[in-house]
């Protein structure tokens, strides 16, 4: 006779670091509507554009792993609408392995916003792969490892939970490397990881997460939100027993490697305010490529050094003892808000009064709930109160 699983006596609530605590972070009320019970599940909210990139950085690898063609890979991106019909590529045409990403995006329903959006996705994927992996991929020993861990939930046992007083926390690390002892000096992934792990010796791993965004600035919340989630990867992978020590975190910030006519706009503002911490060196040609640029419309872009684009998209982060448990005691505050905001509502049974409506500019102009939302960014003040009265929600 078959026997049916016991349940647990209570109900241990599982949290993903993107898609539960990044997203709550961005925006409380859009994660909200992204997820459509009472109580948080854990559907990722995410965009085509990261997804992509993290779809041909993954295929990318998985290439090289197997057939290690020599870098710098060509890129013949197929017109919209598929198929390609020029002539035949190399399997490891970035084209290709894109072609394989965005029809499976496509099966789940996820598009391109426009074939701008598309055509720097591609741009991006590109200049990542041909500058950032003969760097990466030697030292890659493990790719889209999914870990976990439980934490006590914040403020004890929840009724509502049945009395469970732990939560899960579950993630996936774009890549973990190793550096070794007797890793290349001369690779500017080693040399940047250096500079902060003078003090764990070789071999350690590295924990690499890939953004589809920019470096922000300083003073942005995603700033710190980042480094978090980077600090709990380290603290979930050394749950492991037996696991190496993670000697850093590795953040790469894949449109540095391709700034938009925005982005530009937005570091010269930073430097400006003293918002950056990567800015190029007063008289280099990068500084004058940067300040004598005129953001006009169908106008050139600057020209970088390779140094600097890498250097805007590379960011370590310090994962030894303390800063984790900083990491740790954040994200553990994410869950009670979470957590409150959902007993709130259920509750009274009001959405936007319990979920806090808090993108910033790039999150409200790509949000499905722009037209109802009590407090997108272009209706607040500089200091995040509405200018004009709130929409009913229809
Ligand atoms: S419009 Fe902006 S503030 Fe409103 S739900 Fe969407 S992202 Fe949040």
């Amino acid at each position: 006779m078959a026997l049916n699983n016991r349940e647990l006596p209570f109900k241990v609530p599982s949290y993903s670091l993107t898609g539960d605590i990044l997203s709550f972070q961005q925006c409380a009320l859009q994660y909200r509507y992204y997820n459509g019970s009472s109580l948080p599940p854990s559907r990722p909210v995410q965009l085509w554009t990261g997804e992509f990139a993290h779809g041909v950085l993954e295929e990318a690898y998985r290439h090289w792993k197997i057939n290690q063609p020599a870098f710098p890979w060509p890129c013949n991106q197929t017109p919209w609408p598929p198929p390609w019909t020029g002539p035949p590529r190399p399997s490891h045409d970035i084209g290709v392995l894109g072609d394989l990403v965005e029809a499976r995006l496509t099966a789940r329903g996820k598009n391109p916003r426009s074939s701008d959006a598309r055509d720097f996705a591609y741009r991006r994927v590109e200049a990542a792969i041909n500058m950032l992996a003969p760097h990466l991929f030697p030292l890659i020993t493990s790719a889209e490892r999914r870990i976990s861990g439980t934490r006590p939930i914040p403020g004890g046992p929840n009724a509502m939970r049945g009395g469970g007083d732990r939560f899960e926390l579950t993630g996936v690390v774009d890549v973990i490397s190793s550096v070794t002892a007797t890793a290349n000096p001369a690779n500017p992934l080693v040399q940047a990881i250096q500079q902060v792990t003078a003090l764990v010796p070789a071999p350690f791993e590295v924990i690499v997460d890939y953004k589809a965004a920019r470096r922000p600035s300083i003073q942005e919340p995603k700033w710190q939100q980042h480094e978090w989630q980077v600090q709990t990867y380290a603290w979930l992978c050394s749950q492991v027993p037996g696991a190496q020590p993670v000697g850093a975190g590795l953040l790469i910030y894949i449109n540095e490697l391709v700034p938009s006519r925005t982005d530009l706009e937005e570091l010269r503002r930073e430097i400006v305010n003293n918002e950056t911490d990567m800015r190029p060196s007063n008289g280099s040609s990068d500084y004058y490529a940067l300040h004598r640029w005129k953001p006009v419309a169908g106008g050139q872009f600057p020209t970088f050094s390779q140094q600097f684009l890498l250097a805007r998209s590379i960011r370590v982060v310090d994962v030894s003892g303390s800063p984790v448990q900083r990491a740790l005691s954040q994200i553990e505050h994410v869950v009670n808000q979470i957590e409150g905001s959902a007993i709130n509502e259920n509750t009274t049974g009001n959405i936007p009064q319990n979920w806090d409506a808090s993108g910033d500019d790039r999150d409200c102009v790509a949000c499905d709930f722009r037209h109802f939302c009590p407090n997108p960014f272009h209706r607040r003040n500089a200091v995040g109160v509405p200018i004009s009265p709130p929409i009913a929600p229809g």
